[in-house]
């Protein structure tokens, strides 16, 4: 679990610091002689050793009682890349004290303490492309270590009512909540069609929709058009304009999702690209795993490698599963699929049974328009979209009461570290916990301030934190059984509040607040 020193390709917060820690067999080097290196700059002799948000006020005094000390759990944040054995004291919804462990500063005291020896304390999980908080799914969020809730795969309702719903004490969930202005919603909301291309007059519309939600707070501009092929170039235009008046991204479910012409990854990717170049919006390109990456990763991450180099501000989430899961009766199951997707039918499986099907059920099966498993992409590409340092995690899914959605709504962050860090040893640690933290955090801090002091573990910084076992974290929800929580995540704390503790959630504590355009004081 430790890091390697040649692994260096976690991003970090240049304006924090660029010292490195690092921890050699789970034994920190620490203790005076990295106090001695003062690499964090600070108003003491703690301080300075441990990473803190630039105009952090200093630690409070040595006699403070802090509402929640974390003790000598293994702190990691991918922002600095600290990583040494630490206490954490919380005061409210804030961080505010990190002591590395051994330093001669007297011991925190808080008016609770949790145990975190053998733990790793990581900043709270942003999970960037999961959809509305439902009271049912939002918990096994929770349980794989999600502490912050980004519907940026579009949101199907206005931000007004959005923010209403989920404020109103009945669904207040535990995570903090914000989302994406949906282009399919709204466009249907129009009574367009998904093959219906939309009027001067209704761009007009479109325009001023996503005008007034992201006023109302959504902090993204969700595209569509593999499921809207009506929607044409000039419709996202328009709407990627407003995206980057209110400087938020423009996320695409993007056009194509294979490596067939026509209509290929290749030009599914340039598309995107176009309208970065454009408009001057952000790009982000939602699960590239199975939309503009599969059969193609290689190629794909080069071409957009390659735009970035040029300059172009375009990012990617996948979440690490070798197959995707979609409704029988989609466009994706057009005639023509097998090719498409490179598989038969036996690589097809129904959520919530997982029946393999054959060319008799199939047909049965999209009559129901029953969502199902297509094992359909490529291990090679999930490891190669994995290593590559600024594509970062997002379930795409959130569970729904009945249980029939993909597993990746309830395993998605633990297997990252699980199965890819540990098991597989395909990235080293602090590589995915930027990919769920510090990295989501960078894409939505422009156009919501209040992200900025989310996905990192510093002082200054909100109090969301995931602490879990390295050794047992660990997805374990499958196809046929997608409602099962992930182990490993022993605490999860949110606002300061601990919202899972070793007996599971506490589902009376809801502190979630709404992730909005406003700008946060200080
Ligand atoms: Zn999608």
């Amino acid at each position: 679990m430790t890091r390697s020193a040649s692994g260096a390709n976690a991003p970090r917060d240049p304006a924090v610091s660029r010292r490195r820690f690092l921890a050699v067999g789970g034994v920190t080097v620490a203790g005076l002689a990295i106090i001695a290196l003062n690499p964090f700059g600070g108003n003491n002799d703690s301080d300075s050793s441990t990473p803190a948000m630039a105009g952090a006020p200093p630690s409070p005094d040595p006699d403070h009682t802090f509402d929640v000390v974390i003790e000598s759990g293994r702190v990691m944040d991918p922002a600095t890349e600290f990583d040494a054995v630490a206490h954490v004291g919380i005061d409210g919804s804030t961080v505010s004290a990190i002591q590395l462990a051994g330093s001669d500063q007297p011991r925190l005291k808080g008016k609770i303490s949790i145990n975190a020896r053998g733990l790793v304390v990581a900043p709270g999980f942003i999970d960037i492309l999961s959809y509305a908080p439902n009271p049912y799914g939002i918990w096994f969020k929770v349980a794989d270590g999600v502490t912050t809730n980004l519907g940026l795969h579009g949101i199907t309702s206005t931000a007004a009512n959005f923010f209403s719903s989920y404020g109103s004490p009945a669904l207040k969930p535990p995570t903090h909540y914000g989302g994406a202005f949906s282009n399919p919603w709204t466009r249907s909301q129009l009574g367009l069609g998904i093959g219906d291309s939309s009027s001067a007059k209704q761009i007009d519309a479109l325009v001023a929709a996503c005008d007034e939600d992201l006023r109302q707070g959504y902090i993204a501009v969700d595209f569509e058009p593999e499921y809207t092929p009506g929607v044409l170039y000039d419709e996202i235009k328009a709407l990627a304009e407003v995206a980057k008046h209110h400087n938020v991204p423009a996320t695409f479910h993007a056009r194509y999702s294979d490596d067939m012409s026509p209509g290929t990854n290749a030009e599914a990717l340039a598309e995107v690209l176009k309208i970065a170049q454009d408009t001057g919006a952000r790009v982000h390109v939602e699960h590239i795993i199975s939309t503009g990456g599969t059969f193609t990763m290689a190629d794909s991450l080069k071409t957009l490698n390659s735009a970035r180099r040029d300059g172009i501000e375009v990012t990617a989430c996948m979440y690490p599963y070798n197959f995707w899961a979609t409704y029988l009766a989609s466009a994706r199951f057009n005639p023509g699929w097998q090719e498409r997707f490179h598989i038969s039918y036996d690589k097809l499986e129904i959520v919530g049974t997982g029946e393999r099907l054959n060319a008799d059920t199939f047909v049965k099966y999209q009559k129901q328009n029953a969502l199902c498993a297509a094992f359909a992409i490529p291990e090679s590409d999930v490891r190669e979209a994995l290593q590559t340092p600024w594509i970062m995690l997002g379930s795409d899914s959130i569970l729904e009461p009945g249980n029939r959605n993909h597993p990746r709504s309830t395993g998605c962050f633990a297997r990252g570290v699980g199965r890819y860090v540990r098991e597989e040893k395909v990235i080293d640690l602090m590589s995915a916990l930027a990919k769920a933290t510090i990295l989501p955090a960078r894409l939505t801090e422009k156009g919501a301030p209040i992200m900025r002091r989310k996905g990192r573990l510093q002082r200054g910084a909100d109090a969301d934190v995931t602490i879990f076992n390295p050794n047992t974290l660990i997805d374990r929800s499958t196809v046929a059984n997608p409602g099962v929580e992930s182990v490993g995540v022993e605490y999860v704390v949110i606002a300061g509040q601990i919202v899972r503790n070793p007996s599971g959630n506490q589902t009376s504590v809801r502190p979630g607040t709404p992730i909005n355009r406003e700008a946060v004081s200080a």
